[in-house]
């Protein structure tokens, strides 16, 4: 058994000062407020970890200065898009810019150097306070479209990317049929196409779940993937990822193709339900938000990257006063900073309507735990309670940014930035310490650097 005692932490029924939370088996068996600490405990000050990440502690307890969060959930990302991050705002960094340097990664990466920038990604996640990913995985097959001797060879160097990096991985195996409805897969996108829905189906069939690893669906989007294919991929268990509605042209597309908006497409095919997550959700109708409310979908945010593409700023707050769950996810990686993520959604409500006040900050620290968590297929994770998977996610309370701020959820909302965590536990392990952030560094540029060359 280990013991943290937290300086000051978030429960569920608000923050508190010295908490003392009991771990066994990567779950939280005790969680207290303001314990006899003299009596039942000696305080040994911060453990040093074992080289297996366990802090060295018998019968000890760790102290655990700053605030406390639980772990926080990137529910959308596409690990390889790490190596785009300030390459693709050449010029003046046009949509084309972007998607051309997007194609050209995804044409160079072998299983080898995929493994390589996915685990240095995933590392920079854990020192931003992520405890789990929704890996939304599309790049499949050889260059020529050929699968490789193991069909799900990448998916695979992702998931021991995930293990090794010490997050959780929900794998979304994803679906890519076509370039656009009734266009055949051209150029790199041959490496995503598995031929039709059902080939797609029986190569995930091969994939398996670990302890720290979730599989998952994906649809591309309705552009990828056709009508009939729709069905088969919504058929699978699991979480269920879509891309919707994101740049108007998909939905003027899809109205052109079927008479129906992107959402319509989805509900008529059976793909909405408390177990779907539609991601970016940016331009809909009001039928569209009542349908999505009322299915009870996850409506997953990516606000730094919606920004980068220039997408546009969705419907946040009416979607859930509809009955759909906020999560959120970092996606293409232009930056990996929840804080971010979630300050984002209230601040880019204010511009899209000229008002204040539509998110708190502890609605926007559910989204990027519980919530979060839960869509991803791990719904004992995101709250520091007793029966809960034990992450826990320190923020510095006296940094630059978070000095004086009431080191509170309005800290870690409204303050806050990824660089202030110093320690950060994943089911019982640590596997951030401060100080790591120098060498992960490295390893993203060495990583980074062996795509492009
Ligand atoms: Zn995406």
């Amino acid at each position: 058994m280990t013991a943290y005692l937290l300086e000051r932490a978030l429960l569920p029924s608000g923050v508190a000062d010295d908490v003392l939370v009991t771990v066994d088996a990567g779950v939280f068996t005790s969680v207290q407020e303001s314990p006899d600490i003299r009596g039942n405990w000696r305080l040994s000050g911060v453990a040093t970890p074992d080289n297996r990440g366990n802090p060295r502690i018998s019968g000890e307890t760790c102290s655990v200065p700053g605030l406390t969060i639980p772990g926080l959930a990137n529910c959308h990302s596409h690990a390889f898009h790490r190596a785009l991050r300030g390459r693709t705002q050449r010029e003046r960094g046009t949509f084309w810019t972007w998607r051309e340097q997007m194609y050209a990664v995804a044409a160079r990466l072998t299983p080898d150097t995929y493994f390589e920038l996915a685990l240095a990604t995933y590392r920079e996640m854990v020192a931003t306070g992520i405890t789990s990913v929704g890996e939304f995985h599309y790049l499949h097959h050889q260059p020529d479209g050929q699968p490789y001797d193991d069909p799900n060879v990448l998916g695979r160097a992702l998931i021991e990317a995930a293990k090794l990096a010490g997050l959780r991985i929900t794998l979304l195996d994803t679906c890519y049929l076509a370039a656009g409805i009734g266009q055949p897969p051209e150029g790199v996108q041959r490496r995503f196409d598995d031929g039709s829905g059902d080939a797609w189906a029986a190569r995930v069939q091969g994939l398996t779940e670990q302890p720290h690893a979730r599989i998952g669906s994906a649809i591309h989007s309705v552009r990828a993937v056709p009508r009939d294919a729709i069905a088969t991929v919504a058929a699978q268990r699991g979480p269920l990822h879509v891309h919707l509605s994101e740049q108007r042209a998909e939905n003027d597309q899809c109205l052109a193709a079927y008479g129906l908006t992107p959402t319509e497409l989805l509900e008529a095919e059976g793909a909405l339900g408390e177990r779907t997550s539609v991601v970016h959700a940016t331009h809909l109708t009001d039928t569209d938000i009542a349908t999505l409310g009322a299915a009870r979908a996850f409506a997953c945010f990516c606000p730094t990257t919606e920004r980068d593409l220039g997408d546009g700023v969705g419907p946040s707050r009416r979607l859930h006063e509809a009955g759909s769950r906020l999560t959120l996810g970092s996606d293409s990686h232009a930056v990996i900073d929840l804080f971010e993520e979630m300050r984002a959604v209230e601040l880019d409500e204010r511009l899209a309507t000229e008002q204040r006040g539509h998110w708190s900050a502890r609605e926007l620290l559910q989204a990027a735990t519980t919530t979060g968590q839960a869509s991803l297929g791990w719904p004992d994770a995101g709250s520091i309670a007793v029966g809960q998977r034990a992450d826990l996610v320190t923020l510095d309370t006296s940094s630059l940014r978070t000095a004086g701020t009431g080191r509170d959820e309005n800290t870690a909302v409204f303050a806050a930035a990824a660089g202030d965590i110093t320690q950060v536990v994943v089911d019982g392990r640590v596997v951030l310490r401060q100080g790591d952030g120098e060498q992960i560094g490295r390893q993203l540029d060495a990583a980074i650097g062996k795509v492009w060359a």
